[in-house]
């Protein structure tokens, strides 16, 4: 394959994929697209891309990337935040490119290390069965596990139908701290190094965002998982920040402890390796993982009543030593124990077992010590706690990635193309800016696509002015009211979007009873339906009404007249007390800036742009985004979020709902 296919020939009219799909339209957008992608690869470049719904930003991205580096024997990872969307490439995208185009190719998907079974683990699981009661529901579960790996198909987890607990998957999951590689019995039949060999042979790897940052971190220590590779797509790349500063960070819960010292003493479902040892050394090891346990629950017992004595409070500390450390100690010690029960080990594979427990045990130990002695000046040091799930936890997230990703990412890889539907922080020039700034690719080219879409035609965009300002009195009875009267034209079909769980509740109390009486389904997010499910049944009734918040303002795609109106409650500006939104303010105002134009306003329109993007998915798809919040009328900052639907039909002086709605 020459590299001198056009991009016209594949994407533009009587292009290939013209011949191939019916109802295909030619997207200019998607041609500027995909010949801004192949220029980059072409030149070595770094590109950040706004397309918005409808340009087909994945066929954009893989044309070029079929011709412009797979072709020319370069590899590329091309990473995702959700499942949908890697299900999306693999299952839809790709096998249409590679059915059509003159390029031979290899695709797989990477997928964490925990995913796969360990045969090595379930041969030692399954020693101890027979010990267990024949009817006991680990042993039976165990013993499906042990069926299914005679021809599992990759081994992956997610073949499992119906799935095993997670206290089982645990016991026989490949990890990477106990794998024996070549020394071990299994090596040949391995699924997990089976896996490693399709990425090695790989020419184009689909992974997600999550994967991607603990490989980056792996990296650094050259133990990386996935292989070298020049190229790198990330697709929604709105959601990297977040999971980088996840992954990037320190953390250590309760749970976790827990859920440690289970693995190694056994209870509910978990075998427990040390039950499984024999040797003087076990008791000793077993009596230092009981200390462990109490002093844990000592130290997460004081961390939480540190955190319920000040109400209010966003758990963030900042001294060292908060806390007496009750707890590292206690576990060094086991981490030496287990070191000597390690040696003490004949078996090779039952050996690396309890080195790993060692080496957890060490590992927890210094991140206890790292996480009292607050001293990077690059982490934000807070407490998360929930007191209903008896969730504890203590965390040190980077609050600025940029310099990570610059140097570990950026100045690393030859090409990297970022792309979301939502990326830039208003209308104008340079409005990529701000997310490449963020994301440590300054440098970075910027293309910023319009939409498909005649918004003018299919969107329209009401502000009620009678209304009270969100923090005044009266504020929630009044948006009720108007939301009520929206339904009611609209005759549901609703997304009402709030910027916290507290206002949904409110909300929810005032209008879930009335909208039950119109006899309209009403959803809220939170119930105990997942956020899948509550999707599907909004989608398949069609006149629904869902409230929601954080994840549904961005992410949800419902096509067709199924969502017909967008209810913006709030200007969703960041909450300012949270510990990293403090802490990013704080800094620009050590540097001399203003937070609000640099951070929590650029922050508001992207995520005000999400929201509203929920509405039109489809050409064929149109209706009235209700905006709640005054501010976008009334306040100067207002036209930052304004300009951004530009191309819609406002109504900024909605007086009475029930008159003026078109909906
Ligand atoms: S090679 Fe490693 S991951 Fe595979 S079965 Fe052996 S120990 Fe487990």
């Amino acid at each position: 394959m020459s590299s001198e296919l056009p991009i016209e020939d594949v994407l533009g009219r009587g292009g290939i994929l013209s011949r191939r799909l019916d109802g295909f339209r030619e997207r200019p957008q998607q041609v500027e697209m995909a010949e801004a992608v192949l220029d980059a690869l072409r030149e070595e470049a770094h590109l950040v891309v706004e397309a918005p719904t409808g340009v087909g930003k994945s066929l954009a991205y893989l044309a070029p990337v079929l011709i412009g580096a797979v072709a020319t024997g370069r590899k590329v990872v091309i990473s995702t935040h959700t499942i949908a969307l890697q299900a999306q490439l693999l299952e839809k995208d790709i096998p249409l490119l590679a059915s059509c185009l003159p390029i031979e190719f290899t695709v797989t998907k990477a997928l964490g290390r925990n995913n796969y079974l360990g045969l090595r683990r379930l041969g030692l699981a399954m020693e101890r069965a027979p010990d267990l009661v024949a009817d006991d529901p680990a042993v039976v579960a165990l013993r499906r596990v042990h069926e299914w790996s005679e021809d599992a198909f990759e081994g992956r987890r997610q073949e499992l139908d119906p799935p095993v607990r997670p206290e089982i998957w645990d016991q026989v999951q490949s990890e990477t701290d106990n794998c024996l590689g070549h020394r071990c019995e299994q090596f040949k039949r391995c699924y997990y190094q089976a896996a490693r060999r399709r990425l090695q042979t790989a020419d184009v790897i689909v992974t997600n965002h999550a994967l991607y940052c603990t490989d980056l971190m792996l990296r650094q220590q050259d133990m990386g998982i996935l292989p070298e590779h020049p190229v790198l797509i990330i697709d929604e790349a709105h959601h990297l920040e977040r999971v980088a500063q996840d992954h990037l960070g320190l953390s250590l819960s309760r749970r976790g402890m827990r859920h440690f010292l289970r693995r190694l003493l056994g209870g509910r479902g978990a075998q427990g390796l040390l039950k499984r040892l024999d040797g003087d050394a076990v008791d000793g090891a077993q009596t230092l993982a009981r200390k462990v346990g109490e002093a844990g629950d000592r130290f997460f017992g004081d961390v939480d009543r540190w955190c319920a004595s000040r109400p209010g409070s966003n758990g963030r500390y900042r001294e060292p030593g908060l806390w007496d450390d009750v707890l590292s100690a206690d576990l060094a010690a086991l981490a030496d124990r287990l070191e000597i029960l390690a040696d003490a080990q004949e078996r090779d594979e039952v050996r690396v077992e309890v080195e790993a427990f060692a080496r957890r045990s060490l590992a927890m130990c210094s991140m206890v010590r790292s996480l009292l002695a607050v001293d990077d000046p690059d982490l934000v040091y807070f407490v998360e706690r929930d007191p209903v799930r008896r969730h504890v936890e203590l965390a040190a997230r980077p609050l600025d990635i940029a310099p990570i990703l610059e140097r570990d990412l950026f100045d690393k890889l030859g090409c990297v193309v970022s792309t979301s539907a939502t990326l830039a922080a208003g209308r104008g020039e340079n409005d990529l800016g701000y997310f490449a700034r963020r994301h440590g690719c300054s440098g970075a080219r910027q293309l910023v696509l319009g939409s498909p879409f005649d918004y003018q035609r299919l969107v329209e965009v009401h502000v009620p002015r009678h209304i009270p300002f969100p923090d005044e009195d009266g504020y929630d009875e009044a948006a009720a009211d108007v939301v009520l009267r929206y339904i009611d034209k609209a005759g549901g079909g609703a997304f009402v979007l709030f910027t916290s769980y507290r206002a949904l509740e409110a909300s929810w109390r005032r209008l879930a009873g009335p909208i039950n009486e119109r006899g309209l389904m009403a959803l809220r997010q939170g119930d105990t339906m997942d956020r899948a499910t509550m999707l599907t049944r909004f989608r398949e009734d069609g006149n629904g009404v869902l409230f929601g918040t954080e994840s549904f303002w961005h992410g949800v795609d419902v096509p067709g007249s199924a969502l017909r109106l967008v209810v913006i409650t709030r200007l969703p500006f960041p909450v300012p007390t949270l510990p990293l939104n403090e802490a990013r303010a704080e800094r620009l105002r050590r540097g001399g800036e203003d937070p609000f134009p640099k951070f929590f306003l650029p922050e508001a329109v992207i995520r005000f742009r999400q929201g509203c993007g929920r509405l039109v998915r489809t050409e064929e798809d149109e209706g009235v985004i209700l905006c709640l919040d005054r501010r976008v009328v009334e306040r100067p900052y207002g036209k930052r979020f304004r300009a951004t639907l530009a191309d819609a039909s406002w109504d900024t002086g909605v007086e009475d709902a029930a008159e003026d709605s078109s909906a």
